[in-house]
C-alpha cells in the first residue's frame, strides 16, 4: 500500500518545501505538491518539522567480528539510527580478520545478518601485499578501497608507501571504484615524536600530542595523492582531512581536473585543540583536532564546494583504552565516538554562523547525504529524495534544544567528547526503505537493514 509522507518543510531540489513524498513499496514514487496525497495512501503528517533524505556515514568503523567488545552492528546501525543516518559504509580495519580478501568480507557478511538497523556496505582494505586479492574483492560489489601512508594502528592493517599506492591504483584504474586513502605520512609524525620525546614533553598535555602530528604529515601525503590521483587518472578520495594547509594544493589540484576527492569529519568542524582540555583522550583522533582558525579555514572550504563531504569517522574502543585515569596522549587508543550526533552537531554549528535553516538544511543534506552516497557508488539509491531511491527519510525538528548525556548514546561505550554539549536540533523518526526504525519513543520491531552492493 502506497504511503505519503508530508511536511511543511520537505527537502526538495528547490530547497525546503511544503511538499508531500509519495512511497510505493520501499522506494519513493514521486514527489508531489503538499495537497496532492492519493486518497488511497497512508498518510504520515508531520506539520513543520524538516524532512530529510536519510543521511549516509561513508566513515565507520563497525569493529565486527572479531572486536565486537568494541563495537558493533547491532549497537552501531541502532546509534546510526537515532541521528537520521540510514546507511553506514565500514571501514576495512579494527575488525578481524581485516577486509583484506573475499574470505575476510563473507566473515563480515555473516557477522552482520539480522543485526543492522539500518542499510550497510563495507569498504574493502588495500594493504602491503594484498594487491593480487584486489579484482576479486572488488567483484563482490563492494565500493571501493580504503588504504593508510602510517601504521594504522592495526597490525593486521599493514599501510602502504608509494609503491603500494601504484600496485593498488594499477588495479583499481578503469574501475570506477574510489582509493580512499589516510593522507598523513610517517616521516614527520616519526620526526617530531622523536624530538618530544627527547626534549621530555609532557604527553598529558593535548598541545604535544598535536605536535606529534604536524599538517605537514597531511600535507606531504596530499601533494603524493595528487600527483597519482593524476598519473592513474583513478579517483583518490582523502578520508579526514583536518589540516587547513592542504587546501590551496587541493584547491589547485581540482583546478586542473585532478580526480582527488576530500572529506571532512563533524569534529574537526566542532571542536578546536584550543578548548581540548588535557589529559581528555575521548578527543584523540587522528590526524588530531587542530586549532580554531584552522576549524574556521575548513567550514570555508566546505562552504565553497572544495572539501565534498562530511562523515563521523566513528571509532570507538572499549573506555580502558583510552587510559584516562593517566590522560597520556601517546598511550590512548585514537578514534572518537560520535554516531548518531552527527545532524544536530553540525546544525548547532550552522546556526551559530548565522545560516539560515534552509541554507542549512540544503548543505547538510548535500554534504552528509548525496556527496557520501556518491563516493560509495550508491547514488541511484540513497541521498535523496528522487523517483526511485530508497524512501529513507530523517525527521528532523530544528528547534529542539538538548544536552548530550550518556543516555542520548546507543553505540556500545558510552564515552565521547560530546558529552555535556549542548545541541539545537534532534532527529525524531527515522525510516529504512519506508519502514520505521526508530523514534523517539524507542526502536522499532526488529532490523531490517540490508548490505549495499553495486550490481
Ligand atoms: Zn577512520
Amino acid at each position: 500500500m502506497a504511503q505519503a509522507f508530508r511536511s511543511t518543510r520537505v527537502l526538495t531540489p528547490e530547497g525546503l518545501r511544503p511538499a508531500a513524498l509519495l512511497v510505493e513499496d520501499e522506494r519513493i514514487a514521486s514527489m508531489r505538491g503538499w495537497s496532492e496525497v492519493p486518497s488511497s495512501a497512508i498518510l504520515h503528517e508531520f506539520g513543520d518539522y524538516v524532512l530529510l533524505p536519510g543521511l549516509v556515514d561513508s566513515h565507520v568503523h563497525i569493529n565486527e567480528p572479531g572486536r565486537t567488545e568494541w563495537e558493533g552492528f547491532w549497537t552501531a546501525t541502532r546509534a546510526a539510527a537515532t541521528g537520521g543516518v540510514t546507511t553506514l559504509v565500514d571501514m576495512p580495519l579494527n575488525c578481524i580478520p581485516e577486509t583484506i580478501d573475499v574470505e575476510a568480507l563473507e566473515a563480515k557478511r555473516a557477522a552482520a545478518k539480522g543485526k543492522t538497523w539500518v542499510d550497510w556496505a563495507a569498504w574493502g582494505g588495500a594493504v602491503c601485499g594484498n594487491s593480487e586479492a584486489l579484482s576479486a574483492l572488488a567483484a563482490t560489489g563492494i565500493p571501493g578501497f580504503k588504504c593508510f601512508l602510517i601504521h594504522s594502528g592495526i597490525d593486521g592493517f599493514p599501510w602502504v608507501d608509494e609503491t603500494g599506492l601504484r600496485l593498488a591504483l594499477d588495479k583499481l584504474r578503469g574501475t570506477g571504484l574510489p582509493l580512499l586513502v589516510h593522507a598523513e605520512v610517517a616521516r614527520p609524525v616519526e620526526a617530531a615524536t622523536a624530538s618530544l620525546r627527547a626534549a621530555g614533553a609532557d604527553w598529558r598535555k593535548y598541545s604535544t600530542y598535536l605536535a606529534s602530528r604536524p599538517d605537514a604529515a597531511e600535507f606531504e601525503a596530499i601533494a603524493l595523492l595528487i600527483r597519482l590521483a593524476e598519473e592513474f587518472q583513478t579517483p583518490i578520495h582523502i578520508v579526514h582531512l583536518a589540516s587547513a594547509q592542504a587546501l590551496p594544493l587541493l584547491a589547485e589540484a581540482r583546478g586542473r581536473g585532478v580526480p582527488v576527492s576530500v572529506e571532512t569529519c563533524v569534529q574537526y568542524l566542532h571542536f578546536a585543540a584550543e578548548e581540548i582540555p588535557d589529559g581528555a583522550t575521548e578527543f584523540k583522533c587522528a590526524p588530531p583536532i587542530r586549532s580554531a582558525a584552522n576549524r574556521e579555514a575548513l567550514w570555508t572550504a566546505l562552504e565553497d564546494g572544495l572539501i565534498d563531504l562530511v562523515a563521523t569517522d566513528h571509532s570507538p574502543c572499549p573506555p580502558k583504552m583510552k587510559r584516562r585515569d593517566e590522560g597520556r596522549w601517546d598511550l590512548a587508543w585514537g578514534g572518537i565516538a560520535s554516531l548518531g550526533l552527527a545532524l544536530p552537531v553540525m546544525w548547532t554549528a550552522m546556526r551559530g554562523r548565522g545560516v539560515s535553516l534552509n541554507t542549512a538544511m540544503e548543505r547538510l543534506a548535500a554534504w552528509m547525504s548525496t556527496a557520501p552516497a556518491k563516493l560509495a557508488g550508491l547514488a541511484a539509491r540513497k541521498g535523496a529524495f528522487v523517483a526511485g531511491a530508497d524512501a529513507d527519510i530523517a525527521v528532523f525538528d530544528p528547534a529542539a534544544a538538548w544536552k548530550v548525556t550518556a543516555d542520548n548514546l546507543h553505540f556500545r561505550h558510552k564515552l565521547s567528547p560530546y558529552l555535556g554539549v549542548e545541541l539545537r536540533g534532534r532527529v525524531l523518526e527515522t525510516w529504512v526503505r519506508g519502514e520505521q526504525v526508530f523514534s523517539q519513543d524507542g526502536f522499532i520491531d526488529q532490523p531490517r537493514g540490508r548490505e549495499l552492493v553495486r550490481p
